[in-house]
């Protein structure tokens, strides 16, 4: 029975997003993923008119993402997302996570151009250059002022001070630490508080990017 269930719950095949987004393992998927289910909760979860960006979703051990250290990328209209997962939420978060880049790259205009976000940011990013350097450590300004991803601050970041220390830091201002590593990581973090946990801080603590969230949410109404 129990040779049963495992192998039911991760047929190989194609599956499909949305009845037309093709999903397919490249590596064995973990036994505890049921992937027909996953894909059925991320249906309920994003609004369709978002998965219009993504042409298709491999799972796999991808060279980019172990060159990268992440679980999943959105490149060229494509979610590669890790075959190692614990659990069902563990994908979905991944998979919700990717699309809002997918979202986001596909509507920069609508979510960067008035500088709302940024200055969110730009704001939040100072106030932690202050506490951090109130608490002694040897901070450059620069690196907080810069919206994009860089190496060397994420690496100052995460191994120098470290998740631990920052998420009590910074609690409070981002969501999570990764929320501080750049303004994409920023929005994708929101994203996934918007239609995965809907936390009332994401209102609270970062209420222009819930605002910007909620306008392209309310736009896909109009499809
Ligand atoms: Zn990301």
């Amino acid at each position: 029975m129990l040779e049963y269930i495992r192998e039911s719950m991760s047929t190989p095949g194609i599956y499909y997003l949305n009845n037309d987004i093709p999903v397919w393992t490249e590596d064995p998927l973990s036994d505890t993923v049921n992937l027909k289910q996953v894909l059925e909760h991320i249906e309920k979860l994003v609004p369709s008119a978002f998965l219009k960006y993504v042409q298709a979703v491999r799972i796999g051990m991808f060279d980019e993402m172990i060159e990268r250290s992440v679980n999943a990328l959105y490149k060229d209209g494509v979610l590669y997302i890790t075959n190692v997962q614990d659990n069902n939420q563990d994908i979905i978060d991944d998979m919700v996570h990717e699309i809002s880049h997918a979202v986001e790259q596909n509507n920069a205009e609508i979510i960067y151009d008035d500088g709302t976000i940024q200055q969110e940011f730009i704001g939040k990013r100072k106030r932690l250059y202050n506490l951090l350097k109130s608490e002694g450590f040897d901070v450059i300004i620069e690196q907080f002022l810069k919206p994009e991803y860089d190496e060397d601050f994420d690496m100052f970041l995460f191994q120098d001070i470290g998740y631990p220390v920052l998420s009590t830091i910074a609690d409070g201002l981002f969501l999570s630490p990764y929320s501080i590593t750049s303004i994409n990581e920023y929005f994708a973090i929101g994203f996934e508080s918007f239609y995965i946990d809907k936390s009332p801080y994401l209102k609270r603590m970062c209420p222009q990017l819930y605002n910007k969230i909620e306008y392209l949410d309310e736009m896909t109404n109009e499809y």
